[in-house]
């Protein structure tokens, strides 16, 4: 409702503006009539509202927070529906309330409508409410008794498994084909930190609407929880209409959502499972719409993918992986191994990588990339970064008491090492139990690493060089941070990612980029170190142009402690460049 003041009412009345809002608040009525000026300000209102809010006229000026509750003020709902009404006029919303004085919360129907002079200027708002607290209450029982999900109106997720449990219950005998969509919406959670949680909110009942305008009586349309829903469709006549359905589905939720001026933009990921085909349990049915869900999720989101058998052995496998590392971690059945790193000036190896390697039967021949993505998904990765710590030091100090010089060590750190500032104080112990100088221990770390610890990277980096620990930042050329932001990181060394030497000499843009990377490092003061060195015609490549270390497999593959102390031993008379 859009309320104006035209001069004719007015005139006709022989009343002022001021003077018609004065009889309109004087008028007997049950509805409270508050009037708030463009800011939401208190002007005036009725007597109604002065009972049902305590809006008395000491209020006035005052903002008409003092009627809203902690949460709605938190969500700064006045601001937000203030804008709304601007926008698309009033609209009437059930709501809670509370009274300035008592601070006693009801539930009122209102609604706010902008109100406007006759030449169009904005005078403020009109919030008319009424009070349904009782017969809202126990409408909400029976909503909740209902398994009616509150916001969308949708199934909960109770009612919504009933429904399965039924559904499997009731074809048992005589089994006709019923199909579970488990329905995510991705990256809704960018929604309710970007816009707010009441924005989300309204974004989950368009979603709610949308799947039920495109199901058809006979299926059922569930929330499971917060950006989950699910889909039943029932009386189908072939399992090719859960891909006919999925498909608009995800059309559907495609289209942007209009909030406040704001465009969001959406996408869904839908994993389909089918009784009795993919199983008659229940649970299981749950459980396979689920892992072909994640599956559509890992291949980018936004489309719909039904179970297979082939997913069912690949999350039977994983299981079996996440069982393998939790093992190999309890056990300790790791060893490092230490990959050289060659100085160009002298051919000296002054330092060494140390790479994680895996010693479980079932574990030993996945990529380290896969065994070190278990282990963070098991929620061990920190336990085994302080055992990389400590046995990088046990192998140096070994070294030392071989008689051989010391070698900086280089371990690798991820971004959730760096959001606990834990692993200062183990690299410290580490290094004190083992009697090392900080100077013989570094630090590689990946742009994405920092960016993705939450800030906390930056700390730690600053504390370990306090240490006196060196700090590479690894794969450097293969992130995406900016130039800017990249001369502000404290590090000492730049690793070129293997990526960009892999194409030397021969390739024009790779040996460009190259070139630009050595003169990069080298003007913001930093070493630069050359990855996956393999050929000769690389390295001389890379030595002409200055790169200050080289690490690949043509210096040498990655040695247990064992064999690098030998290759140390041959290296006695150093290697000439070209031998
Ligand atoms: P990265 O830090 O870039 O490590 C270098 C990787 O390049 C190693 O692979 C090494 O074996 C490989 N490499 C070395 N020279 C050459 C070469 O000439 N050609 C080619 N093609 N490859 C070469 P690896 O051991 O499989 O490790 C892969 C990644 O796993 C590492 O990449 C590192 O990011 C991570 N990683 C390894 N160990 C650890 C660890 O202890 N902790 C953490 N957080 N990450 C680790
Ligand atoms: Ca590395
Ligand atoms: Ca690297």
């Amino acid at each position: 409702m859009v309320v104006v003041f035209t001069t004719s009412v007015t005139r006709a009345g022989n009343m002022d503006t001021q003077a018609l809002c004065s009889a309109l608040l004087s008028g007997r009525t049950r509805f409270a009539l508050v009037i708030t000026d463009p800011g939401g300000r208190l002007v005036s209102a009725n007597s109604a509202a002065q009972t049902l809010f305590g809006l008395h006229s000491g209020l006035v000026g005052a903002e008409l927070t003092c009627m809203f509750t902690d949460r709605q003020r938190h969500l700064g709902l006045l601001d937000s529906e203030m804008q709304d009404a601007l926008v698309h006029g009033g609209a009437v919303e059930t709501r809670l309330y509370r009274h300035a004085e008592s601070g006693i919360e009801r539930w009122f129907e209102a609604e706010l409508s902008p109100l406007f002079d006759a030449a169009g200027a904005h005078l403020g708002y009109l919030r008319i409410a009424q009070d349904v607290n009782e017969r809202y209450l126990s409408d909400e029982t029976m909503r909740r008794h209902a398994g009616i999900d509150q916001l969308t109106g949708l199934l909960n997720r109770r009612a919504f498994y009933e429904k399965i449990d039924q559904y499997v219950a009731l074809n048992a005998r005589a089994p006709k084909c019923v199909i579970l969509h488990l329905i995510d919406l991705d990256l809704f959670k960018d929604v309710n930190d970007t816009l707010g949680h009441a924005s989300g909110d309204a974004v989950l009942r368009e979603i709610a609407l949308r799947l039920k305008s495109v199901t058809r009586e006979t299926d059922y349309v569930g929330r499971l929880g917060g950006d989950e829903f699910a889909v039943l469709q029932t009386g189908t006549s072939s399992l090719l209409e859960g891909g006919y359905l999925a498909r608009k589905l995800v059309t559907l939720c495609r289209q942007p959502v209009y909030l406040h001026n704001h465009e969001v933009k959406l996408s869904a990921s839908i994993g389909i499972a089918t009784y009795p085909d993919d199983s008659r349990v229940p649970a299981e049915l749950l459980r396979k719409a689920d892992l072909a869900l994640y599956r559509v999720k890992s291949d980018g989101r936004d489309n719909y993918c039904y179970f297979t058998e082939a997913l069912d052995e690949k999350a039977k496998l994983h299981g079996e992986h996440v069982a393998a590392v939790r093992e190999a971690v309890r056990l300790r059945q790791f060893h490092l191994e230490y990959q050289p790193i060659m100085s160009a000036r002298d051919s000296s190896i002054g330092r060494a990588e140390a790479l994680l390697r895996c010693d479980h039967g079932l574990l030993k021949d996945l990529p380290i990339l896969e065994v070190l993505e278990l282990l963070r998904n098991s929620g061990s990765m920190c336990e085994m970064s302080r055992w990389i710590v400590a046995q990088a030091c046990r192998d140096a100090e070994a070294w030392r008491k071989q008689g051989y010089p010391p070698v900086q060590v280089a371990i690798n750190l991820c971004a959730r090492e760096l959001s606990t500032t834990d692993i200062v104080a183990v690299i410290e112990t580490a290094l004190r139990e083992h009697g090392l100088a900080s100077t013989y221990l570094s630090v590689e770390l990946t742009e994405h690493d920092v960016l993705d610890s939450k800030g906390t990277g930056l700390e730690v980096i600053m504390a370990l060089r306090a240490l006196g620990v060196s700090i590479s930042l690894d794969d450097f050329g293969t992130g995406c941070a900016s130039l800017e932001y990249l001369t502000s990181l404290p590090v000492d060394v730049l690793k070129l990612d293997r990526t960009f030497v892999a194409g030397l000499p021969d390739d024009a843009i790779s040996a460009k980029v190259v070139v630009a990377m050595i003169g990069l490092a080298h003007s913001l003061g930093l070493r630069i170190v050359a990855e996956g060195v393999e050929t000769v015609r690389q390295r001389d490549y890379l030595l002409a142009q200055t790169c200050d270390e080289l690490q690949g497999f043509f210096i040498s593959a990655p040695l247990n402690a064992a064999a690098f102390s030998r290759f140390r031993a041959r290296l006695d008379a150093p290697v000439r460049h070209g031998a």
